[in-house]
């Protein structure tokens, strides 16, 4: 018999997101979630996925996976630090390091457990974090498992930064401070202001903290935001994903040898969750020589992304002030966005709206991730379905 107790918490809150129109419902991709997908029997152009460079349906990662599948089998077998770690593993994370152009790397299981774990293995009760307002939702849960006082500034406002770092410095309070970062910011696309976040960091000896999920495979010549800046040597976390650029699954840090050491004796998901599969391993590392021996990839992602941004300015839309490829078409009203992301989809474009509370209330808008994967023909059809349904909702 299972809880009455639970039965109504979950009946109550489940209908009360419905009746707000914040329950979000899952429409399962049938097959290869590439360029274009297919959802319900229906054919889409996708602009909603993070595989920014199509490396997820690669031929290369595909036959490497499967190599590492007939060599390795499908799983670790254990956790990183009893017998877990496998030589794909050690391969990997060399690469990574060489990518990055840092002394080491750890990997983790994803991206999200990453921050977690390397977050709360560094910070603690007696500490503060220095944090973007905007950050993702996985640095907000490892500044709170942390326990450090957690001390958010302003979206990429530098004097904010400057006033609450002196404050915190002043105060007497702690023993260490961090500043943690998007690199680059998924909702808008707008690229951090690392090197100003450098020298205040300089300035109050701050531990800098950044993490690029949306910023590697994509700035730097691919490498990252903080190559992007040159400041490969200024910044102390590294943060990426293995899951976005790279197309595959799991995050890193990149830093320092005593850092990663520290990392591998203290993070938890290292030390209590089963590493990444051989397949995953093998597939991420080979997506990064990719990366590393040709801008290819690089290049076609930034062409698609001014495309699909010039087609849309064209048209008379607002595109936010993207720095990256990411492609927000603002709509304003959040019932207008969801609208207009459903009109899209019956047009052939799957691409989704995002409301508050994920963005300021009356930013509802529709997100558009062009790909490297994508063909000219794909976003003239897609740039002709918003010019389809803008013109029908009188929004253009
Ligand atoms: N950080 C940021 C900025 C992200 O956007 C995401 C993914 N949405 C993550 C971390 C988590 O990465 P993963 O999906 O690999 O767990």
């Amino acid at each position: 018999m299972s809880s009455k107790v639970l039965d109504e918490f979950l009946n109550e809150n489940i209908a009360d997101l419905k009746d707000r129109g914040l329950y979000n419902e899952i429409d399962p991709v049938e097959g290869a979630n590439g360029p274009k997908i297919q959802i319900d029997g229906k054919e889409l152009i996708n602009l909603s996925s993070n595989n920014y460079l199509g490396l997820s349906t690669d031929d290369r990662l595909k036959k490497i996976a499967k190599q590492a599948v007939d060599t390795h089998g499908v799983g670790a077998g254990a956790v990183r630090t009893i017998n877990g770690t496998l030589d794909l593993h050690i391969e990997l994370e060399k690469r990574l390091a060489e990518f990055k152009g840092t002394e080491a790397v750890i990997s983790y299981q994803s991206g999200f457990n990453c921050n977690m774990a390397a977050i709360s293995a560094v910070m603690d009760k007696n500490d503060a974090i220095l944090s973007d307002q905007l950050n993702h939702a996985s640095i907000i849960d490892g500044c709170r498992l942390s326990k450090a006082k957690i001390i958010p500034f302003n979206h990429s406002d530098m004097d904010d930064l400057r006033k609450k770092a002196k404050e915190a410095v002043e105060s007497g309070q702690y023993n260490k401070i961090m500043v943690i970062t998007d690199g680059v910011f998924s909702m808008d696309g707008d690229v951090a202001n690392l090197p100003e976040i450098v020298e205040i960091a300089e300035e109050f000896d701050l531990i800098t903290y950044v993490d690029d999920a949306h910023g590697s495979g994509v700035l730097g010549k691919g490498a990252g935001t903080v190559k992007h800046f040159g400041l490969q040597d200024k910044i102390d976390f590294q943060m990426g994903t293995l899951s976005k650029a790279i197309g595959v699954i799991g995050g890193y840090v990149a830093g320092k040898a005593n850092l990663i050491d520290w990392l591998k004796v203290r993070s938890r998901p290292f030390l209590f969750s089963t590493a990444v599969s051989p397949a995953d391993a093998a597939a991420s590392k080979r997506a990064i020589e990719i990366l590393m021996e040709s801008t290819e990839l690089h290049d076609r992602l930034w062409e698609n992304g001014n495309y699909l941004k010039e087609g849309l300015k064209k048209l008379g839309f607002d595109i936010g002030d993207s720095e990256t490829p990411i492609t927000p078409c603002i709509i304003g009203d959040e019932k207008d966005a969801q609208q207009f992301s459903k009109r899209l989809y019956e047009e052939g474009v799957y691409a989704k709206s995002i409301v508050f509370p994920t963005v300021p209330r009356g930013t509802g808008r529709v997100r558009n991730m062009p790909t490297a994967a994508h063909t000219k023909e794909m976003l003239d059809e897609a740039i002709a379905a918003y010019e389809k349904v803008g013109k029908e909702m009188g929004l253009i």
